[in-house]
């Protein structure tokens, strides 16, 4: 008899004849969340359990952690074929727990000696004889369900503990996350992740005008999201020199416009250099004066991957709520500038003109100043 953790997974479920490629990679991504804590990891019969952690509950919060994972239990593996054992234990389990209750069984191995109403039925009433004044059986609304599973080995839980669900990180490709200081990006490039992709961070950094803080402030936020997504590369461009260009050469109310289509250039520079096939940025509908469908408009067609913004439709207040549930909310509103608030011009253009556009961006040495900010950008690994 052992305590181990039951982990299930969710929509790997709905997987056909590729579905071994995506429990693989969920395993391996258990494993690596577990490996700090010195835990086993193994797959079985449409589990995956993990054993011999050092600090049982911190592995636990690990591993609900995992993309992929839906909900994790901590339960006790016991022979199958001694039932008497089965019954003292569940005895055990259920003698600081006051209310209603029932006991759920499932037989995944159909020649177990009983069928899963005799067990519910014989394990109840053992149960309930020995805990009668704090006990009550509720068949159709318990507060609390006993489950026992007849695998290869009887396993007992009465907790079920939701995890982050989603996809396996790795099974959906690579992307570039444009990564600021604020409380969107962080969430868009969670969003992502959780549907497997694996991400590589970009941050545009204006030195001295954005300070030290500030960039740490990104890396605390990168590191929150590389417990999630399986570790975390940044990349920290230096965007000081670009942005002086723009503010010396460009109309004032382009400024931002040129500033954020450089950002998208560089970003494409090096997703193709990293394999990543698409941009993601925080980006929400009528947010700020870049924003706007013609602006967002302009951004996008200077390059030519994909550019996901998956909190578009969203208000900013759903994205705090979502900031706060995945812990970057309180880092994201530490008061450190970022390089979009450098230099903003007072009235930026909502509705900008290509023609406009091209008069500033002319002015500019284009290739010269991204072969830079790409070859000057520091890789910091977290
Ligand atoms: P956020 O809360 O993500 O900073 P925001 O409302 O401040 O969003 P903008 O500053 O216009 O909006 O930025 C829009 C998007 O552009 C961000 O979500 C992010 O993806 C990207 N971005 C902005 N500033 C930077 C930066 N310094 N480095 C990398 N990406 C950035
Ligand atoms: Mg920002």
């Amino acid at each position: 008899m052992r305590k181990l953790l039951m982990v299930r997974y969710g929509e790997i479920y709905l997987k056909g004849l590729n579905r071994p490629y995506f429990l693989k990679a969920l395993v391996n991504r258990v494993k690596e969340a577990a490996k700090p804590f010195g835990g086993k990891v193994w797959l079985h019969d449409a589990r995956v359990f993990v054993s011999d952690m050092n600090d049982f509950d911190a592995c636990m919060e690990r591993v609900r952690k995992v993309f992929g994972v839906h909900s994790v239990c901590p339960a006790i593996e016991m022979e199958k074929e001694n039932f008497d054992a089965i019954c003292e234990q569940a005895d055990l389990m259920m003698k600081d727990v006051h209310g209603t209750f029932k006991v759920e069984a499932r037989r995944a191995d159909k020649r177990y000696f009983m069928d899963s109403p005799t067990i519910n039925k014989k394990l109840g009433e053992y149960v309930l004889e020995r805990n009668e004044d704090h006990l009550k059986v509720d068949v159709h609304h318990p507060e609390h369900i006993l489950s026992v599973e007849i695998r290869d080995q009887a396993y007992l839980y009465c907790q079920v503990y939701m995890a982050v669900g989603g996809m396996p990180v790795g099974t959906g490709g690579k992307a570039a996350l444009l990564l600021s200081g604020g409380i969107d990006s962080p969430v868009a490039g969670y969003m992502i992740a959780k549907r497997g992709v694996q991400l590589v961070s970009i941050h545009y950094h204006s030195f001295p005008y954005t300070s030290e803080f500030a960039k740490q402030k990104v890396l605390d936020l990168g590191k929150i999201l590389s417990e999630y997504c399986c570790g975390m590369k940044v990349y920290v461009v230096p965007f000081t020199e670009i942005q002086m260009e723009i503010h010396e050469k460009c109309p004032e109310d382009y400024t931002t416009l040129i500033m954020r289509r450089y950002m998208m250039r560089i970003a494409e520079r090096i997703a193709k250099k990293e394999g990543a096939l698409a941009l993601i940025t925080g980006e929400s509908v009528g947010q700020v004066a870049s924003q706007t469908m013609e602006a967002l408009n302009a951004t996008n067609s200077v390059v030519s991957m994909p550019v996901f913004r998956p909190l578009i439709g969203f208000d900013k207040s759903d994205i705090m709520d979502y900031a706060r549930k995945i812990g970057t909310y309180e880092t994201s509103c530490l008061p450190y500038e970022d390089c979009c608030t450098v230099f903003t011009p007072k009235h930026p253009a909502t509705k900008p003109k290509a023609d406009k556009i091209k008069e500033g961006e002319d002015k500019l040495d284009q290739e010269a100043l991204i072969e830079k900010a790409v070859e000057n950008a520091e890789i910091v690994l977290l």
